[in-house]
Order: C-alpha cells, then structure tokens, then sequence
C-alpha cells in the first residue's frame, strides 16, 4: 500500500510500505476512506516531537471501513464504517475506566501517528479497536464524521466544557485554527451571549464571523480594552487558548475577569511564565488537558441532528494521493485560507 511516511525533520514522502496486518487480538484493519491532516503533523515535521521516529506513517484523523479484525474484537465487523479517533483506550485501566482515554496507562492514548503508525495510509491498523473506534451512523458524511476524530472532540472537552461555558457567558477564543473555530462552534451549544475571537490571520478571523462570532480582532489591536468594553468592564467568563505559545497564553491571563476561568488547548513547546503574583488574588481557575475523545458519541449525534454545521471548516478537498501537495496548501494556511484539507480515496 502507499503510505505518508515521516523521514526526518522536514521531510516526508508519499511511499510504497508493506500493508498492516492484525498484530493482537483486539486490533482491526480499516480501509482508510477520508483523512486529513493535524497542525501536530506540522510540528511533527518542524522535528518538534522527538518521539516520532524516521519511518512512522503519519495522520490521527481518519474514517475508514473495516477489512479485518482480531479475534477479541466483539463490536466490529468487516465492512462498518468508523472514525478512527485520534485517541485509544485499552478500556480497562484506571484512568479508561473513567474515560480519560488521553491518559492511558496500558499502550493508549495518543498513539497514532505518534507512537505506531498512523491513518495518512491506504490502510491502517487500529489497536484496542472496540475502544478506539466509533461507528458512524447512517446519514453522517465521512466528512463530518472525520471531524470528530479529533479537532470537535478537542474544541470541546479541553475548551468549551473544561472552560464551563455558561448561558450568557463572554466567551473569549485566543487562536482561530481548526480547534479554535471548532471551540466557536461547541462553544455555542451552551448560548453565550457574546463570543470574541483573536488571531493574527485575516482568512481566520473571517472564518470565525462566519461560524458565529460575534466580534473577532487582530491581537495587535487593544484586546484588554475591547474585551473589558464588551463586558462593562469586567473581563470575560471564560478564555479559551487555541494557539500554544507563551504570548497567547499570557494574553488568556489579562482577559479573564476574577472567578473566571482559563481553558488552555494549545499545544506547548516552551515554558511559560505564569503570573501568580497578579492572577492569586483573583480566584481563577486554569485547566489544561490533552482531549480524551470520551465526547464523540454525543458529538456523532449532535452532527446527526444538524446542531453542529462543520460545512465551513473544510476548505479543501483532495485525492489522497496527493497527500503531499495538500501537506503544502495546509502549511501555508495565512495565504491558501486552508482550515481543513479532506483526502479521500
Ligand atoms: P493552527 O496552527 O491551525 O492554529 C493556530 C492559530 O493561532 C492560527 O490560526 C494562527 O494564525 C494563530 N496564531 C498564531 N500566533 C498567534 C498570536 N500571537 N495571537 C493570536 N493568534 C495567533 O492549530 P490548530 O490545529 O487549530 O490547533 C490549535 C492548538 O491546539 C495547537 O497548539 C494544537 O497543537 C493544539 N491541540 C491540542 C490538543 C489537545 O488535546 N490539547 C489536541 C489537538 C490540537
Ligand atoms: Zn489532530
């Protein structure tokens, strides 16, 4: 089969590899049908994630079918259609047992991609499949269903529910990639009353206007004054951190207004300083997290009852062999307007 295969920093090659075949009892093989690719796959290659090794097949977002599965596998058969989330779960260790997929302790978590090989492939296999996969229903597209594999479930568990959005809430999203206009989106299941969004890309800020924000700016104009006009003063309810670098993290401190909370979904690779000094007398929470995906059911269901309209978060659509091509539009989101890029077979 052909595979997108990481050889070292900055390179990558569309590449002819032996097909995966079932290695334990509870893995299944899919037929990889759509897949897209991850701002991670981008730190990936700038060499950023050292525990990605030359020769990993790349990619954590796919929907595929089932070819085969191991003998333990009881819920699939050849021929479901399933998203393949970013995440996987053994299902019986302590932390599964709560649903905190992220932090398995037995060979899950973020494994795809990362640790074994990943579903930017004609084929993949899925381990702890019962656990990792979900199928789609009927009448969910694999587009739709491809986002569920990561960026919706992201969005919403570490943003918008560890951020406790509330009715009424200012809600304030530093960062407009395809997490922070997925975090848009789930953020208005719980009807804020004013959502305002900051990144450096124009293409962005208007993809977020067009998703439901109701105010967006550039982070070089006057955030603090526009976030504190918006809310008489006060500061927001609730900040979520898109991006993951030491600025926008610094930015979500000022803007959040006492007993406020502070959702931090960007990824980081540096230290970042955090001003207790200022911030302890204010009584605010922080949350961090890595998404546990425990959300894609109920986000399958939402999609299947039109409350979720991802149409906009895909800008391009791709043969999967032209995987490589699509790894350029998307690196150079600011000028091709790329959110998503979906590679279908
Ligand atoms: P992305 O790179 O596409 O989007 C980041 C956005 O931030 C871009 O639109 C960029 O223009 C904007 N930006 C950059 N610098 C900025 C600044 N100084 N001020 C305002 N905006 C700025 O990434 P994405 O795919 O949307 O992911 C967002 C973050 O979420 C990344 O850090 C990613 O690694 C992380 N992530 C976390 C999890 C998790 O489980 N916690 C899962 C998936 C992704
Ligand atoms: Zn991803």
């Amino acid at each position: 089969m052909k595979a997108l295969v990481y050889q070292g920093e900055n390179t990558k090659e569309w590449a002819e590899v032996p097909d995966p075949v079932i290695r334990d009892n509870g893995d299944a093989i899919i037929q990889i049908d759509a897949v897209t690719i991850c701002g991670s796959d981008l730190h990936i290659l700038k060499g950023d994630v050292p525990a990605v090794t030359p020769g990993r097949i790349l990619g954590h977002e796919a929907v595929g079918t089932v070819t085969a599965v191991g003998a333990a596998v009881s819920t699939l058969r050849p021929g479901d259609r399933v998203v393949a989330s970013c995440i996987s779960g053994c299902g019986r260790c302590s932390y599964c047992r709560h649903g905190r997929y992220g932090q398995c302790r037995d060979g899950g978590g973020w494994i795809l991609g990362h640790l074994i090989d990943g579903v930017q492939a004609q084929y993949a296999r899925i381990p702890f499949a019962d656990m990792s996969t979900y199928p789609i229903p009927a009448g969910i597209s694999d587009e739709q269903a491809l986002l569920v594999s990561d960026i919706l479930p992201t969005a919403y568990e570490v943003g918008v529910r560890n951020g406790h959005v509330q009715p009424g809430d200012t809600v304030v999203i530093v960062g407009a990639g395809p997490v922070g206009l997925a975090a848009v989106l789930t953020a208005r299941l719980y009807s804020p009353s004013t959502i305002i969004v900051i990144d450096k890309a124009a293409t962005r800020l208007q993809a977020a206007k067009d998703l439901g924000a109701h105010i967006v700016a550039a982070p070089d104009s006057n955030i603090l004054e526009l976030v504190q006009a918006a809310t008489g003063g006060l500061g927001a309810d609730v900040v979520i951190e898109a991006v993951g670098i030491p600025a926008t993290f610094e930015l979500c401190t000022t803007l959040v207004r006492p007993g406020g909370r502070i959702a931090n979904i960007g990824v980081h690779g540096k230290p970042v300083t955090l001003h207790l000094e200022d911030l302890w007398i204010r009584d605010i929470t922080i949350t961090t997290g890595l998404v546990d995906t425990h959300t894609t059911p109920d986000l399958l269901r939402m999609l299947g009852h039109g409350q979720l309209d991802i149409e906009a978060l895909i800008t391009h659509r791709m043969p999967l062999g032209d995987i490589v091509d699509a790894y350029d539009v998307f690196s150079r989101a600011a000028t091709t307007g790329a959110l998503k890029v979906v590679l279908s077979r």
